[in-house]
């Protein structure tokens, strides 16, 4: 397409349009053409099939026609969103001279047209296409090879809030991360793309992962670009930042830069985040426990969307943002803990406020899209009614005795400037238009000239009235009106038949200037109607004028006080977030979990917090509340807590086994994110990491079997699991021949009792492995309780101790309609199976087998043994050797292996 051949063989216009293509790649080109944006070649191919609009042709090129379509200008808003929605970017091309210049230079010339702005999924500001309660993260990825160990760094900016925030990472964490995160759009230097290793942590990204030049990431020059980007020194004075975080960082303003071209968002200063202080969890479990979305991607049926009870845009991202990197800091939670709590306490109060913060409009957005120049007066109006609507909450909270994070909210909220709103209610009218170039944005008595301007125009329009009257009396058509249209402005019609008074005579000829001659009526106007017409047009013009300038001026006073109203923002989001979490607390019955270093893990009476609405939307019975103990055990001789315990957990299918496992990790990181929990009581040792192999994430698309990711996932909660962390386990080995699956879950078990030590579920088919609990001190049995009666099962969904002794498979395959044939059959197999298992139970496996750590400490001494070769090395000594002993040596050696 853009060989010189081809160029040269060009129309202008498609000259223009190609080097414009050639110049931005990766983007469709969306090229101005009057009153559309026009694709062309394959951009047109795919856009039309992406947004289902007709495809068409425009001309040829090397003898072939050009596939086109278009979009109007005045819907393009619409099909951005759609492009963008499907992940694709889209280079924005305007006119940038009037067509007026492009004709002076002669006839064939073509307007002069340019980039004015990537539009890409991460850099989007307008309000039809973010979502108020998602956050629209653009990340960069930086990695800087230091030494052997290299080092990675993440940088994410959100340009529709100005939020900024750098973390280091490491190659292990990177995917978890990044997915935390949950950016838009995720970039990162093509050589990292390509790079083997990181396929892993990268390819399930998709296309949020887009490849950029390398000197975007470049760290030498990093600390000077942002410093140039916000106007200082150094950087140094706001932190210190590592060289990795520093290129990230850099990197993402550098693509701010490069997409928003001309304007300039108003950032934050880079908030650094500390990496340890989140609780970590990897991505399948974030996926399995369907944090964010469920495992189909929706909203509806996450745990966030069961907890949601905030009432504004800025308080929604917050409480996503919370849940999806909880903490570790048991007094940072307790701070969060102690907002809710005191909420609770006052439920008059979170009345007043939530009554307030319904007012609450977008204000981060709103300023961003200020800073931007892309904002209109009612971005003007957000601002104002967030100022007023923060005045209102700070009024709510005034002599109330606040813990310390909602009283640095009141803080922020007291800071605001009472001049800003004072004047931008004295300046702004009720009705708000969507665009600046509309006008009539200004109230009445804002601006003294305006006044007399509008007055001028308005009076004016009097006085056109009063002409209408007077020439219907001075000729005697009653029917003449003044009227008003584009082309021709104000004028004068009547039907043709009655237009004999205004042609008849010189007089009437003079005075009465013939316009136009429709079909049946005639136009006119006089020097008396065009004077007034071109006083309302200047009246106009000025009156734009005057809004115009007073509208830059009221966006710079809002942009000079940014900094406070973006404080004012992130205070009523955290207000929102605690008193939504007061509100889900009273209404659920959750209590206030115990958060400490310990290594506790008690639930009294919990429940999980999605599958417990929806039983209670229903009809059915309701949720049974189930206690969970896994506190560490002191050690005998009672010094130090000792380690967590492990719960095995046997019983029928549908017996509520997975729900006990996940309801136990939700409310773990429930309390940890600061939240009430579902349960009667709680104690929390904080966990660092938090994992689990649940539910059949399968994986096919990437070529691996069920039975392999389930490995995969299983290798690293096996290798990475700390005695801080939480595991959880649902049917290990499931996906194999039931031996090979109960020989591995059997040594998981054992791996995760003696090795990782790790306060742990594990909930399984294989009854045998209940014979552990004899051996492993710190794991017991439980069971999914259940009855039968007359034959069939009923499932009580509480947790006892013990073992399940059947697992009513048949029972639950007779529930769900297999053919009585099939039922009776597989009755008979089982029968003959169990009289085979009980000449050789399990049980006698315990005796058999070495228990694990005794199995991996011969493993180890083995190791240690010197072999014969390594005697017969040890023994020889080089320096005493000739050439040919030595050969002889080494044959000797090649012998003994
Ligand atoms: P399993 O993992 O043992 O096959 P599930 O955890 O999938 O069983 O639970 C099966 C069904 O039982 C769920 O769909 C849920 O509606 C119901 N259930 C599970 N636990 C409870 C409970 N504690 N109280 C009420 N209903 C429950």
């Amino acid at each position: 397409l853009i060989s010189d051949d081809s160029r040269a063989s060009a129309t202008p216009m498609m000259e223009q349009y190609i080097e414009i293509k050639a110049a931005n790649p990766g983007s469709l080109l969306f090229y101005r053409m009057g009153d559309f944006y026009e694709l062309f070649f394959q951009d047109a191919l795919e856009a039309s099939r992406a947004l289902g609009i007709t495809l068409t042709r425009r001309g040829q090129h090397l003898g072939q026609d050009i596939p086109m379509c278009g979009v109007p200008i005045h819907a393009a808003d619409d099909y951005l969103q759609k492009l963008i929605a499907l992940g694709y970017r889209v280079a924005v091309c305007e006119q940038i001279e009037d067509p007026a210049e492009a004709k002076k230079r002669g006839a064939k010339s073509v307007v002069k047209r340019d980039v004015v702005r990537l539009v890409t999924p991460g850099t989007i500001t307008e309000d039809k296409l973010l979502s108020p309660a998602d956050a629209n993260y653009l990340m960069a990825l930086a990695r800087i090879r230091a030494g052997d160990e290299p080092a990675f760094a993440l940088a994410w900016i959100d340009i529709s809030t100005g939020v900024f925030r750098v973390a280091e990472t490491t190659q292990t964490r990177l995917l978890a991360d990044i997915l935390r995160i949950d950016p838009r759009e995720l970039i990162l230097a093509d050589s990292l793309f390509e790079d083997a290793e990181l396929r892993p942590s990268i390819d399930p990204l998709g296309r949020v992962a887009v490849p950029q030049p390398a000197v975007l990431f470049d760290s030498a020059t990093a600390a000077e670009r942002l410093a140039r980007y916000f106007s200082v020194a150094t950087m140094d004075g706001f932190g210190t930042y590592s060289r990795a975080e520093l290129a990230a960082a850099a990197a993402a303003v550098a693509y701010v830069e490069k997409t928003q071209l001309a304007e300039r968002p108003a950032l934050s200063v880079p908030e650094r985040e500390a990496g340890a202080a989140t609780l970590f969890i990897d991505p399948a479990t974030r996926a399995n426990l369907e944090i964010g979305r469920t495992l189909s991607g929706e909203r509806a049926g996450s745990l966030l969307k069961a907890i949601d009870r905030t009432v504004t845009g800025g308080g929604a991202r917050l409480l996503a943002e919370r849940l999806m990197s909880p903490l570790t800091d048991p007094e940072a939670i307790r701070a969060r803990l102690d907002s809710v709590s005191t909420l609770i306490d006052a439920p008059r109060l979170v009345t007043d406020l939530r009554a307030a913060l319904r007012q609450v409009p977008d204000m981060p957005r709103a300023l961003s899209r200020l800073a931007l120049g892309r904002g209109g007066p009612r971005d003007l109006g957000a601002i104002l009614a967030g100022l007023s609507a923060a005045r209102a909450v700070g009024t709510a909270l005034a002599g109330a005795d606040l813990p310390q994070e909602l009283h640095a909210a009141r803080a922020a909220l007291d800071a605001l400037p009472e001049a800003l709103g004072t004047r931008l209610a004295a300046m702004l009218a009720d009705d708000l238009p969507l665009l600046k170039r509309d006008g009539n944005f200004l109230r009445q008595g804002a601006d003294g000239e305006l006044d007399e301007v509008r007055a001028l125009r308005d009076q004016s329009r009097r006085v056109i009235a009063g002409l209408q009257l007077d020439y219907c009396e001075e000729t005697g058509v009653k029917s003449l009106k003044i009227k008003h249209n584009n082309m021709l402005g104000y004028f004068i019609e009547v039907a043709a038949p009655q237009a004999g008074p205004l042609t008849e005579g010189p007089e009437a000829k003079a005075r009465f200037i013939h316009r136009q001659t429709m079909a049946n009526a005639m136009r006119f106007t006089t020097t008396a109607l065009s004077d007034l017409e071109t006083k309302i047009a200047n009246a106009a013009d000025r009156a734009l004028a005057i809004e115009l300038a007073a509208f830059d001026a009221l966006s710079a006073d809002v942009l000079a006080e940014g900094e406070a109203i973006k404080g004012a923002a992130a205070a009523l989001a955290v207000i929102d977030v605690s008193s939504g979490l007061a509100v889900l607390a009273e209404e659920q019955a959750y209590c206030r979990p115990v958060v400490d270093r310990s290594l506790q893990f008690s639930i009294v009476g919990g429940r999980h917090p999605v599958v417990e609405q929806v039983l209670r939307r229903g009809s059915g019975p309701a949720f049974v509340a189930n206690d969970c103990d896994l506190s560490a055990k002191p050690k005998a001789g009672g010094d130090g807590e000792g380690h967590g315990a492990i719960w095995l957990l046997t019983g029928p299918n549908m017996g509520g086994k997975s729900t006990f496992l996940r309801q136990n990790a939700l409310i773990a990181i429930l309390a940890q994110m600061g939240s009430f929990v579902p349960a009667g009581q709680a104690h929390i040792g904080v966990v660092d990491r938090l994992f689990s192999r649940v539910g059949a994430s399968d994986d096919l698309a990437r070529g691996r079997s069920t039975f392999m990711v389930e490995m995969v996932e299983t290798a690293a909660i096996l290798n990475q699991a700390t005695e801080r962390s939480l595991v959880i386990l649902d049917e290990i080995g499931r996906g194999t021949a039931t031996f090979d699956g109960l020989s591995i879950a059997w040594a998981a078990v054992e791996h995760l009792h003696e090795v990782n030590r790790c306060r742990g579920l594990f909930a399984t088919h294989f009854h045998e492995l209940t014979v552990l609990s004899e051996k492993l001190a710190r794991l017991s049995n439980v069971t999914m309780r259940v009855k039968e009666w007359d034959g069939e099962v009923i499932f009580l969904h509480e947790v006892g101790p013990g073992a399940a002794d059947r697992s009513y498979g048949i029972q639950v395959a007779k529930l769900a309609g297999l053919p009585p044939s099939v039922v009776a059959r597989a009755r008979d197999v089982l029968n003959k199976l169990e009289d085979a298992d009980r000449k050789n139970p399990a049980s006698q496996l315990i005796d058999d087998l070495p228990l694990f750590q005794v199995a991996l400490r011969r493993e180890e001494s083995r190791r240690a043994e010197p072999s014969k070769v390594e005697t017969a090395l040890k023994a020889l000594n080089p320096d005493d050797m000739t050439p040919r002993e030595a050969l002889d040596a080494l044959y000797a050696l090649k012998r003994q292996m």
